[in-house]
């Protein structure tokens, strides 16, 4: 029997949703917080810069049991996702769960000695505290913006020129006419560099310090959803905790491997005109990929091509009356300048001690399947194991932490086993995982199938694999699929 327990879910996005219906579905009372007057998180309306659109193709990024509309292009646009994840809230009568507009302020061990948490609540002027015996922490990769500034920032601004976060540039009208300057190579500041050419920017430069690896929607003219999520390329990336069979095997293979990423190198070097705008990256293709690889905003070679947007690769120095000192050495003339460097990862609402335990000094989380730390009972994340299919990801690692809370995982581990694996994956990230860096390391991708195959498993799932074994190796995530797999695992009702 298990005791139906009192569950905080932290954040409404598309992680706090999936949380809040898997333990909703077992029993549990769910509370849900959400800061914002919105559901949504990174895709809540007011936070979207216009243009945004997903990465993921729309069958990559749903949650299992709905699709999105049919009507929707292959990679909707920001109010599209928004009104899908509202949808799915109502297909589940989710919202009845949440107190919008409620802030989480701080997590503590319970007074009165029992398993769980007390958390501090704000919402407007009333502060609060309430226990839970666990917390499913949601609020994603993207909550805390990284705010940073240059010498001379404060008279530029002063002197009429803007300063903003890329999370603030939700009105293109502000670089009509002007001389803006984005700072950072991600999605988003090429999305941003793009949109203010489109809307009339007297000049755009795309200021970053290193070349990344990034990939078109159409790869040599074919979907990359087709290429690039197979279990069969998958299996091409240095995967950790490999057998003695399949290193010998990965040995075998290594040539092809190496040959089949130096062509797919060269076809995007050749499609994206890579070479003529000195945009080739240093490190090889296989060593990059991660959830930080950027897809190529639509619109941005053309205007590479038309001198719309000037690449430079360096950073901020200064500000001055001359313009934006850069470190090539360089002044540009600058009106707007808008700082796509991103975002916070952290839980600042947990006290330092619990942080110890949970970061390591080079930024590394200590979860286990991304998602528990054995040193911080009673609580963990969905979200942290973000990955090219986002939504699919949360569903099923809040599928796999309602049983491990409630003890019922076929692989329930211990905290030795928990901690033994975590030491190897750290040592895995270090070691064959450079691009973990970013995120620290927070990032499933590209392993879908081999962190999914490990949740199922520990999940007890009888069925895990399509039984087309050629669909299995050679497509993508199915999510529907994937929602049979949940299915066959044991269903039970907590209380
Ligand atoms: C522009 C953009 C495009 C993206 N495109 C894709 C894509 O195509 N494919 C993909 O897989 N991923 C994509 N991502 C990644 C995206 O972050 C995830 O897909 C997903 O939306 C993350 O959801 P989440 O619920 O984990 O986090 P979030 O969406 O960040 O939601 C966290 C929520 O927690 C709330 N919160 C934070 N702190 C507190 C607190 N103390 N108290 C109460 N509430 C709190 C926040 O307000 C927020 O609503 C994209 C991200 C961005 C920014």
């Amino acid at each position: 029997m298990v005791d139906r327990k009192k569950v905080a879910v932290i954040g409404g996005g598309v992680s706090g949703l999936a949380a809040a219906k898997a333990f909703d579905e077992r029993g549990h009372r769910v509370c849900g917080f959400e800061r914002s007057h919105d559901f949504g998180g990174v895709w809540e309306l007011s936070r979207s810069y216009p243009d945004v659109q997903t990465q993921s193709p729309k069958d990559l990024y749903c949650y299992t049991d709905h699709p999105m509309p049919q009507d929707y292009p292959e990679w909707p646009k920001g109010p599209q996702v928004h009104a899908y994840l509202h949808s799915y809230a109502q297909k589940h009568n989710t919202a009845r769960l949440f107190r919008l507009n409620t802030t989480v302020k701080t997590m503590e061990r319970r007074a009165d000695g029992r398993p769980g948490w007390t958390l501090t609540l704000e919402a407007g002027a009333q502060t609060w505290s309430e226990d839970f015996d666990f917390v499913s922490v949601c609020t994603g990769q993207f909550s805390e913006k990284n705010i940073i500034s240059h010498p001379g920032q404060d008279d530029f601004v002063a002197r009429g020129g803007e300063v903003m976060h890329s999370s603030e540039y939700t009105d293109p009208s502000v670089c009509a006419g002007k001389d803006v300057v984005v700072l950072g190579g991600s999605k988003s500041a090429t999305d941003i560099a793009v949109n203010a050419a489109k809307n009339g920017a007297r000049s755009v430069r795309l200021v970053y310090l290193e070349n990344v690896w990034r990939v078109p929607y159409f790869v040599g003219g074919i979907n990359f959803k087709r290429l690039l999520f197979m279990r069969a390329q998958e299996q091409q990336f240095n995967q950790w905790g490999k057998s003695p069979l399949q290193r010998v095997i990965a040995a075998v293979l290594k040539p092809l491997v190496w040959v089949n990423f130096r062509g797919l190198e060269t076809l995007l070097k050749t499609q994206l005109k890579l070479k003529k705008h000195n945009m080739v990256p240093k490190v090889p293709i296989e060593k990059d990929v991660s959830c930080s690889i950027p897809i190529v905003t639509p619109g941005l070679i053309e205007c590479l091509d038309k001198g719309q947007i000037t690449p430079v690769l360096g950073t901020f120095d200064s500000y001055s009356k001359a313009g934006l000192k850069l470190s090539t050495g360089d002044t540009v003339p600058c009106d707007v300048a808008i700082l796509a460097v991103g975002w916070k990862l952290g839980v600042p609402y947990l006290p330092q001690e619990f942080q110890e335990k949970l970061i390591e000094d080079d930024g590394q989380y200590r979860v286990y399947r991304l998602s528990v730390n054995p040193d911080l009972p009673d609580m963990g994340f969905v979200g942290f194991n973000s990955s090219f299919c986002t939504v699919l990801s949360a569903e099923m690692i809040a599928n796999w932490l309602v049983r491990f809370a409630d003890g019922k995982l076929s692989n329930q581990p211990s905290a030795g086993e928990m901690n033994q694996n975590i030491e190897m994956m750290l040592n895995w990230k270090r070691n064959e995982r450079p691009a973990a860096k970013i995120y620290g390391g927070l990032c499933s991708a590209p392993f879908h199938f081999k962190h999914f195959d490990e949740l199922l498993a520990d999940m007890g799932a009888t069925k895990k694999k399509r039984d087309n074994p050629l669909a299995e190796q050679f497509s993508y995530p199915n999510a529907a699929a994937f929602g049979s797999y949940l299915a066959s695992t044991e269903q039970y009702q907590a209380g």
